[in-house]
C-alpha cells in the first residue's frame, strides 16, 4: 500500500495510470469501522485498484467542537486498510487542502438544503468542495459512498450530474451493529448509557419499516411510531424526522412504497446520530 500526502504527487501519479486501469475510490475521514470496510470492498469488487482517503475536512464542520473531538486513530487506520490489500491511501494535511488564498467552493442547490441541509449550515458546501478537489487528485473511474449518509449520496450525485464529473457514484447499503446501531465513527463518543438510548433510532425506524408490511399507513402514524421508540429523556433531543422522498428529498404528503425515506438526526448527550430506512 502506497501512502501518499501531497495531492499534486497523488494526482500525477493517478494521471499516469488513468485509462489504463478502472480506479475505484472511498473517501473517508477515518476511523474507520466495518461500515467503510464494506465501501472499500465494494469498491475493490468493481475496479482494478482502490484509493482511498482519510482526512477529516474541517470545512463541512459548522460545529467546531464536533471537529476538535472528531475520534482519529491514523495507525490503526491503515493497519486495517493494509490488511484488505488498499492499494493508494490519500492522507493530506488541511493545509495540502486548502492552501492560502484558495476561492473557490462548490455548492449544490435544493437537494442539499433539506434535512441536515438545514440544521447544519455551509456543511454540504463543505463537502462538495471538498468531493469535487478530491475527485481532481484522484480522477477515480468509480467512487463509492454509503447510504448511511443518504443525503451527501445525493448531494454528490446531483455534482457528477450537473459539473459533467467523469465518476460513476455507487452507493453502497448501510451497515449496522448486531443491535441495530448505525455504525458511525462518532459511536465512540457515547458512554455506554448514551449507547442505549441510541439504539432508540433504529428501533423506531425498523418498527417504521415493520408497520408497512402488506398496508399502507399514514405519514402521522409512522411519526407516532418512530416517536415512540425514541428515549424522552435531557439528553436525547430529536433534530428531524423526516418522510420526504427518497429521489429529490422533497417532503412527502403520504406514503408511497419504494420512495418513501425516513430521515432521523437525533442529538444523544454530545453527539448528532444519523440514521435512515427507505421504505
Ligand atoms: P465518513 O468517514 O463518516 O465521512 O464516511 C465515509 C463514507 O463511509 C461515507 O460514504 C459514508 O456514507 C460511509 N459510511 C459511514 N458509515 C457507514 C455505515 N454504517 N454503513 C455504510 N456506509 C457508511
Amino acid at each position: 500500500m502506497k501512502r501518499i500526502s501531497s495531492p499534486q504527487s497523488l494526482q500525477r501519479e493517478m494521471l499516469k495510470l488513468k485509462g489504463r486501469k478502472v480506479i475505484g475510490f472511498v473517501p473517508t475521514m477515518g476511523f474507520l469501522h466495518e461500515g467503510h470496510l464494506s465501501l472499500v470492498k465494494r469498491a475493490q469488487k468493481k475496479s482494478d485498484m482502490v484509493v482511498v482517503s482519510l482526512f477529516v475536512n474541517p470545512t463541512q464542520f459548522n460545529d467546531k467542537k464536533d471537529f476538535q473531538k472528531y475520534p482519529q486513530d491514523r495507525k490503526r487506520d491503515l493497519q486495517k486498510l493494509r490488511d484488505l490489500g488498499v492499494d493508494y491511501v490519500f492522507t493530506p494535511t488541511a493545509k495540502d487542502m486548502y492552501p492560502e488564498g484558495a476561492q473557490t467552493t462548490v455548492q449544490v442547490g435544493e437537494v442539499s438544503h433539506f434535512l441536515c441541509g438545514a440544521s447544519r449550515p455551509g456543511h454540504f458546501d463543505g463537502v462538495a468542495t471538498v468531493v469535487c478537489k478530491l475527485f481532481q487528485i484522484v480522477q477515480p473511474d468509480l467512487a463509492v459512498f454509503g447510504r448511511k449518509d443518504f443525503q451527501q449520496l445525493l448531494v454528490i450525485q446531483q455534482m457528477v450530474k450537473d459539473l459533467n464529473l467523469p465518476v460513476k457514484i455507487d452507493g453502497a447499503p448501510l451497515v449496522r451493529e448486531p443491535d441495530g446501531l448505525a455504525m458511525s465513527s462518532r459511536n465512540a463518543r457515547l458512554s455506554a448509557k448514551q449507547r442505549v438510548l441510541a439504539l432508540g433510532l433504529s428501533r423506531g425506524l425498523m418498527a417504521a419499516k415493520a408497520a408497512t408490511k402488506g398496508r399502507a399507513p399514514t405519514l402521522k402514524e409512522l411519526q407516532r411510531i418512530v416517536r415512540a421508540e425514541i428515549p424522552k429523556v435531557k439528553s436525547v433531543k430529536i433534530d428531524y424526522l423526516a418522510f420526504c422522498d427518497a429521489k429529490t428529498l422533497r417532503p412527502l404528503k403520504s406514503f408511497k412504497r419504494g420512495q418513501t425515506l425516513v430521515a432521523l438526526a437525533v442529538q444523544v448527550g454530545p453527539v448528532r446520530l444519523i440514521d435512515n430506512v427507505l421504505l
